[in-house]
């Protein structure tokens, strides 16, 4: 209890000889993907040399500000499937909304959006099955003069089939849909089997991300937002 107090104070009198401290960033995660915070480190040096909307085009595509407008293509799925696989994939989506408080949200657009969903009876990748696989670029466009557009773009293919033949049960859905999203926010596979970036394990889908993974990318979401902030800031000077 003493040793408790006593540290306490010397942390709040050291604190009172430094300068009003900025908001610190938080510490990087192994969750987040390393082209994330390639991202994030290019926008500080693009605001150190004075490229603030380049700063700001590179920070948007961590900070996602903008609802994810994702388009699902139900051509691969049976008519008796596509209403389960529809709100799986919603709830799954909405399971990010709500661990991240609404920090990352979705829109679900006919057409075109920046994300699309598609449906194939068996997916493989690198020679293995797989529930689904998701390929995504977060870019940026430099127009010149200080110009700068950005995107992020992504496929999305689900299974319809279990290896053995038989349907995916909903929670396998949600796992996968989950997971592949997960993605293209910028996480990286957890080997965890209980995280929705783990492993899935057939038997016991995981159908919401854990407040460790929500937090991972918060993290990196909240860096991106300092970032903006700084940038913002000098541009202003
Ligand atoms: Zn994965």
């Amino acid at each position: 209890m003493l040793l408790g107090t006593s540290l306490v104070l010397a942390a709040m009198t050291a604190q009172v000889n430094q300068p009003a401290p900025m908001p610190k960033p938080s510490v990087r995660s192994q969750l987040v993907q390393p082209k994330v915070y390639e991202l994030l480190d290019r926008a500080i040096n693009s605001y150190q040399g004075g490229n603030y909307n380049e700063a700001l085009a590179c920070v948007d595509l961590v900070s996602l500000g903008k609802p994810i407008r994702v388009s699902i293509d139900f051509s691969g799925v049976s008519p008796s499937q596509k209403p389960m696989m529809e709100s799986a994939i919603q709830d799954a989506f909405q399971g990010w909304e709500d661990a991240t408080y609404g920090q990352v949200g979705f829109e679900f657009v006919q057409g075109s959006g920046d994300i699309r969903i598609k449906f194939e009876k068996s997916v493989r990748q690198f020679g293995r099955e797989v529930a689904g696989f998701a390929v995504w670029s977060r870019q940026v466009y430099d127009w010149g003069n200080q110009q700068y557009t950005n995107r992020l773009s992504g496929t999305i293919t689900l299974r319809t089939e279990a290896p053995q033949g038989q349907n995916l049960t909903r929670e396998m859905v949600m796992h996968t849909a989950g997971h592949e999203m997960g993605h293209i926010l910028g996480l990286w596979d957890s080997p965890r089997v209980g995280d929705i970036m783990g492993p899935l394990n057939p038997a016991n889908p995981v159908t919401a991300p854990t407040a460790n993974e929500a937090s991972a990318l918060m993290s990196a979401r909240s860096e991106a937002v300092y970032i903006a902030q700084t940038a913002q800031a000098l541009a202003k000077k």
